[in-house]
């Protein structure tokens, strides 16, 4: 398997399948190419499992198991962000080379951890369990979606085959969390970060209108006065923070490996949600945007347009609003939120995206099993629930399922995290077949 799922997933990397919004610009050829490296690479997963394409390169595999009533979904997707040329990567971004790292000799290259490491560990599970003549417990279908980045339609695609043929899985696995190594100040063991929810994606429109007109002659509280009043008006009314089920129950997982001055700080609120949650609350609020974004519904002013000249006063303002939804927040809550901190009725509010955060998945068998591999492969990590921040594939899922699950079975230091969507994004050799083997494993464990 060693030689195999390397080179399967340096030739991947090397097939550079980015994908964009706008369709005309996504080379169709690239992503043709990857497909077929994909079935040279895998030819008895090809030959043995039913295809369904989804969306343009899309797809959805079925394997038969010994039983159809617990099937699983085990996804990853196939397109990669662009890579910035003027970023310092080390090693050609898409060379797929084998080059040394902090963690030993690793393949280098836009995807390996985001998302290919995963499809490749996925398939290399599959063809080698085809090879044992392995036969599943229960149904896997393998989703592999080609347009994650850029919110595209293959997962809600794969969806929707799976709703018209009556699948309800049992479990869905899909990228998000990981064997994350210097997770926490002073935490030595690497965590097993399993997403269990997600936030959601909103983005809204703030317009002003007037009569615009000539700069020599402003008239007072114009289109755009009024909406950099706004701007800064949502930015002083933040939501408000708690820490939700999930954060708690890494706090409690955390605490025998939080460093001893701290320990019987925190030992005796273990007990009680009621007194540890405003305490976790405070101290996330405190630690910094990023772990403050883990707390409440977060919103960023990111697009500004006004006049399009320096001599004319803007008869139309506009701001928009990229805003991520905590879990037991609303689009519609969040739309009334904004509405009062703008305080201002000549402003409109439109919608532009509407994503609701995903319900909470329970820890209960699924999620045990999951566990229970990461146990196993990973002795050294805890494995824990947390709540994602950033969005994925899975989400479309939890219209068909209540156990949806985000993880990736790669230890990843917090230099490879911060490569992700950035330069020097590099699987370790042993991580990658340490995470296939924890694919293979959990296949393997399916109940009866
Ligand atoms: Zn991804």
């Amino acid at each position: 398997m060693t030689d195999r799922v390397v080179g399967a997933l340096q030739a991947l990397v090397r097939i550079p399948t980015v994908s964009d919004r706008d369709p005309a610009r996504v080379d169709s050829d690239v992503f043709d190419a990857l497909l077929a490296e994909l079935a040279h690479q895998f030819p008895l997963l090809h030959e043995r499992l039913e295809l369904t394409r989804v969306g343009t390169h899309g797809q959805l595999f079925h394997w038969a198991g010994a039983s159809a009533a617990r099937p699983i979904v085990l996804m990853a997707h196939l397109d990669v962000v662009p890579v910035d040329g003027e970023a310092p990567w080390q090693h050609d971004p898409f060379g797929g080379g084998i080059h040394p790292s902090e963690s030993g000799p690793a393949i280098w290259g836009r995807g390996t951890l985001d998302d290919k490491g995963c499809v490749v560990g996925i398939c290399e599970a599959v063809e080698s369990l085809l090879e044992a003549h392995h036969i599943p417990a229960q149904d896997v279908w393998l989703s592999f979606g080609c347009d994650e980045e850029v919110s595209g339609v293959a997962a809600l695609e794969a969806v929707e085959v799976l709703r018209t043929r009556g699948v309800t899985p049992w479990l869905v696995l899909d990228e998000g969390g990981a064997i994350a190594g210097g997770a926490f100040p002073g935490v030595k063991a690497p965590l097993g970060v399993i997403g269990v929810t997600e936030k959601g994606t909103t983005s809204l429109e703030l317009v002003a209108e007037g009569r615009g007109g000539h700069a020599s002659t402003p008239a007072k509280n114009g289109p755009t006065t009024r909406i950099a009043r706004a701007i800064l008006r949502v930015e002083k009314s933040p939501f408000p923070a708690s820490a939700p089920a999930p954060t708690l129950e890494l706090v409690r997982r955390l605490a025998p490996h939080v460093p001893l001055p701290l320990r019987p700080l925190l030992g005796p609120l273990l007990g009680r949600a009621d007194r540890l949650a405003p305490v976790v609350t405070r101290a996330l609020l405190a630690a910094g945007p990023e772990a403050a974004a883990m707390t409440r519904t977060t919103v960023a002013a990111t697009t500004l347009s006004g006049s399009p000249a320096l001599n004319v006063i803007a008869s139309t303002a506009k701001a928009g609003l990229n805003i991520r939804v905590m879990v037991g927040d609303t689009v519609a809550g969040v739309v009334e939120h904004i509405r009062a901190a703008v305080n201002d009725d000549s402003i409109r509010i439109d919608v532009v995206e509407s994503g609701e955060p995903s319900p909470i998945s329970p820890m209960d068998e699924p999620f045990e099993l999951i566990e229970a591999c990461i146990g196993e492969i990973f002795p050294e990590a805890v494995a824990t629930p947390y709540v994602m921040m950033a969005a994925t594939d899975s989400r479309h899922f939890t219209a068909i399922s209540e156990h949806v699950y985000r993880f990736a079975p790669f230890r990843m230091t917090k230099a490879q995290r911060q490569s992700i969507h950035s330069f020097d994004e590099h699987i370790g050799v042993a991580d990658l077949l340490d995470g296939t083997r924890w694919y293979t494993l959990l296949i393997e464990r399916l109940p009866r």
